[in-house]
């Protein structure tokens, strides 16, 4: 009886050991931890990447929208006066 718990012990151990193996040797074949880490990789990169361009984007966006008009609104009558004249051609004040 004691030699067949023993025996059913060893087959065990030697299954566990032959399923590491064959785990690692998966992991090499397949090359997953290769895959998985350069994954990571990639997703750190992408994630830094995207909340840089996500802050330039707006701040471009920003940039753009407010210089991409020639007009501006005059702050005494309200009308929309060219930017580039520093006196509102509706009111005739000075802008700046
Ligand atoms: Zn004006």
């Amino acid at each position: 009886m004691g030699n067949l718990i023993g025996g059913v012990l060893v087959v065990l151990v030697i299954l566990f050991v032959v399923f590491l193996i064959l785990r690692e040797l998966m992991c090499w074949y397949w090359k997953i931890n290769k895959m998985v880490s350069l994954l990571e990789e990639i997703q750190s990169s992408l994630s830094a990447r995207n909340s840089t361009v996500s802050v330039a984007g707006t701040a471009a966006g920003a940039a753009s929208a407010s210089s991409g008009s020639d007009w501006e609104i005059c702050p005494f009558c309200g009308e929309q006066s060219l930017k580039i004249k520093t006196t509102c051609e509706i009111c005739g004040k000075q802008k700046r």
